[in-house]
This record gives structure tokens, C-alpha cells and sequence, in this order.
């Protein structure tokens, strides 16, 4: 028996790996969960799984699930930070999933790196922002990060667990296109929040949709694959495949190409994750219909070759580029959300933002944080002078 803690467990990550995890019930217990809001999907996670540890954040949260469960001796409702860590260090613990989204990740993705477990890592931006940090703790302390983005899984299982990867020639991550395919920068200032929620092929949290609808999902893969194989940026390139049914693709020095194909459900990933380096894990999916299948392949869009740029750049440059990258990006997300501005301006933010923050070269947690918070400052700014 697996047992597994999920790190923001409300979310769209977290109803896939609850999925997984009651379709293997003889190998896999829900030990733990943390979240920020959505008491009431928490709750039923809690009851449902009979759970014995929840942590949240959120005072207005925690208040609601004392109430909610004072006479419930079986559960343990933890509310400092010390609390969660000593959890996740727990003996019982095996897998930590890290699924809170954006930079808000990053801190019990620390965590998670200094307990020696796996991690299942979902939440990519604490590599982009943080892979030279992350990285070197997680190896001190022998704790093994097994991707579940989609492509990342799929170079995994292309790589076939290979940590050497000096016979690969080229890896090709594929890019849905979002919501806006084929359409330009220029087409996308009267664009609504609804139809930049309205994915067509995967249901995710707002965050992630919006930013495959702006291809800066693409840019953060790329940093986050650079940092997890620990290559450079020139093995990769980004290929807009609509279909989202290969996820990825290695090629080999002998002319091989792997690629690893599913029907578009986060399960299928985080399924092999959960099961790495044993037998897989049975799950309920949907077949593939080979017999009328097209694929299709595309270049990524011209006008969105400044955005990939500065994301190979990133690579290249290392120290805080990936967090002021994403730093301004959340605020740009977050802006359109709200309506402050419009979709296509998005990319303004991102680039002015970019441009007036000077990188640092060395980097450690806490210089992380204070970029992140300077950064949104520049960003907010930004926004100003544009809504
Ligand atoms: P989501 O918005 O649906 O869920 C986020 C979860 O994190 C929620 O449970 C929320 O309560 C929790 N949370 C937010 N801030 C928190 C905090 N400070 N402390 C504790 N919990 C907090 O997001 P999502 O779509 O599930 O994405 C999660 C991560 O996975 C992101 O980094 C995203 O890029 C990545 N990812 C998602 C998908 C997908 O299909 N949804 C695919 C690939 C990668
Ligand atoms: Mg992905």
C-alpha cells in the first residue's frame, strides 16, 4: 500500500489523482490533503475517504473544518506550516503530489523535497522559479520528482526512467494550441474570459488555461523539461499538435523516435507516476480510435516567437529569469481574470515586465522570493499604464 498526501487537493490535479487513487483502492490510500478554498469539495474528500490528515492555509477554512468536525477524533486538522512538515515527514508517508497552482507551490514543494519521498510534481512553476534550488535539495535529501505535466510524464516514459540522457537527439513537446488556435496576437484583443476558459481539449484550473490559451504554458514546460532532464534548451522543440494525443516525443542518436500517446486525461500520467518502477496501475480510460485517427502537427505561431525566445533565454540564463518570467505572468493572468486588461495584452505585460527587472546570476530561496515580490510590483505597474 502507497500512501499519499496531495498538495492542493481540491484543484483539477487533485480530482485526477483522487480518481486514480479510488480506482486502486488495494494499492493506493489518500493519507493527507492541503488546500486553500473550496471547503466544501475538501469536506467531501474528508468524509469520503475517511481521512486522517488536512491542513489548510485559509483561517476562514480551517475555522469551518474545526467546527464541521469537532467530534471527529480520526482526523487531524493541522494549521502551521511546522504541522504540514512534520506530516509530510512522516515514516508512513510515500508519495507527496504537488499540485497547488502557480508560485503559491513553491514553498511546500520545498517541503516535499527535503523529506526523501516521491514526488509527483504537477505544479511546474516552482521549477521555472526554482529549479536550481529545488533541484540540488531534492537530490541531497533523495527525493525522487516524478513529473505528471503531461509532456514531462511522456518523456519520462520515452526516456524509460533513463536518467542518462546522452544518446537523445531531440525531444519535441507538443502544444494543444488552446482555445486560440491559428488565431494571432492582433485577433485576440476583444476576446472573453469564457471563451479563454474554454479549453478544447483538457479541463484544468483557470491559471493553466489561460496560459495554454497564451502559449506561455508552453514557454513554462520548456524551462520546467531543461531543468528536470537537465538539458539544454536546443534538444527542444515545441510543436503545436491540436490533437493533444502524443505528448511527447524522444528521438534517439540511432534515428529512433518514442512517443507516448493517450487520449487527453491527466489520469493516464499521473497513473504511470503513481506506479513508477513497478507494474502499472489499472485505470478506467478511454481508448484511443486508432482506426480514425488524424494527427496533424504545426509550427508554434510565428508572433509568439518573442514570447518563446525570452523562455529559451531563461534556459540559458538560469538565476531569477524564471521567476521574473513568471512573477509577471501570474500577474498578467491574474489582470485579465479581472478584467483589468485584455487577452492580447497579456504579452505586453510579460515583455515590459521582463525588460525593466535585472536578472541575478546566483539565487537562493530567499532572493527568490524577494524577485517574485518585486516583480509583481513592476507587473501591477505595467498593468496600470495599460487598463
Ligand atoms: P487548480 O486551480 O484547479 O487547483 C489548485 C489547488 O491548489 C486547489 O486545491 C487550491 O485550493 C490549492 N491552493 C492554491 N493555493 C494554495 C495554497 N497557498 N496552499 C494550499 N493549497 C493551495 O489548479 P490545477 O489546474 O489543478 O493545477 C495545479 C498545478 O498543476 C499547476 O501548477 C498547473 O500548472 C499544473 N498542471 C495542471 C494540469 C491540469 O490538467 N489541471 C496539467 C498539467 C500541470
Ligand atoms: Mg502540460
Amino acid at each position: 500500500m502507497k500512501n499519499i498526501i496531495v498538495l492542493g487537493a481540491t484543484g483539477s490535479i487533485g480530482d485526477s489523482v483522487l480518481s486514480v487513487i479510488k480506482q486502486n483502492k488495494n494499492k493506493l490510500n489518500l493519507l493527507g490533503i492541503t488546500f486553500s478554498s473550496n471547503i466544501a469539495k475538501a469536506k467531501n474528500i474528508i468524509n469520503e475517504f475517511k481521512l486522517k490528515n488536512v491542513y489548510s492555509d485559509s483561517d476562514e477554512s480551517h475555522k469551518s473544518l474545526k467546527h464541521t468536525y469537532e467530534n471527529n477524533q480520526e482526523l487531524n486538522i493541522l494549521r502551521e506550516k511546522s504541522e504540514l512538515e512534520e506530516l509530510l515527514n512522516k515514516d508512513d508517508v510515500d508519495i507527496i503530489v504537488s499540485a497547488i497552482s502557480g508560485f503559491s507551490g513553491l514553498e511546500s514543494t520545498l517541503m516535499a523535497a527535503k523529506t526523501g519521498k516521491t514526488i509527483l510534481l504537477a505544479n511546474k512553476e516552482s521549477i521555472v522559479v526554482a529549479g536550481e534550488v529545488v533541484l540540488p535539495l531534492a537530490k541531497e535529501h533523495s527525493t525522487e520528482i516524478i513529473p505528471i505535466d503531461s509532456e514531462h510524464n511522456a518523456i519520462f516514459q520515452c526516456l524509460n526512467s533513463n536518467k542518462n540522457t546522452d544518446d537523445v537527439s531531440k525531444i519535441i513537446i507538443t502544444a494543444s494550441g488552446g482555445p486560440f488556435l491559428n488565431k494571432k496576437i492582433s485577433q485576440l484583443s476583444k476576446v472573453t474570459k469564457k471563451e479563454a476558459l474554454n479549453h478544447p481539449n483538457w479541463e484544468m484550473g483557470a491559471k493553466i488555461t489561460i496560459d495554454s490559451a497564451s502559449l506561455v504554458n508552453k514557454c513554462l514546460e520548456l524551462i520546467e523539461a531543461k531543468y528536470l532532464f537537465n538539458l539544454n534548451e536546443k534538444f527542444f522543440d515545441l510543436v503545436v499538435h491540436p490533437q493533444s494525443i502524443i505528448h511527447s516525443i524522444v528521438t534517439y542518436t540511432d534515428g529512433s523516435s518514442i512517443c507516448q500517446m493517450s487520449n487527453p486525461d491527466m489520469r493516464v500520467p499521473i497513473a504511470h507516476a503513481l506506479s513508477v518502477h513497478n507494474k502499472r496501475l489499472s485505470l478506467n480510460f478511454s481508448e484511443i480510435d486508432f482506426s480514425s485517427l488524424k494527427l496533424t502537427f504545426q509550427d508554434i505561431p510565428e508572433d509568439r516567437s518573442g514570447l518563446v525566445n525570452i523562455a529559451r533565454n531563461i534556459c540559458n540564463l538560469g538565476g531569477s529569469s524564471g521567476t521574473i518570467f513568471n512573477a509577471a505572468n501570474e500577474i498578467a493572468v491574474q489582470s485579465f481574470l479581472e478584467e483589468q486588461i485584455t487577452f492580447d495584452k497579456i504579452y505586453e505585460v510579460i515583455y515590459r515586465t521582463f525588460d525593466a527587472i535585472p536578472v541575478s546570476k546566483n539565487v537562493d530561496i530567499d532572493t527568490i522570493y524577494e524577485t517574485d515580490n518585486e516583480t509583481r510590483i513592476e507587473a501591477k505597474k505595467v498593468v496600470k499604464s495599460i487598463s
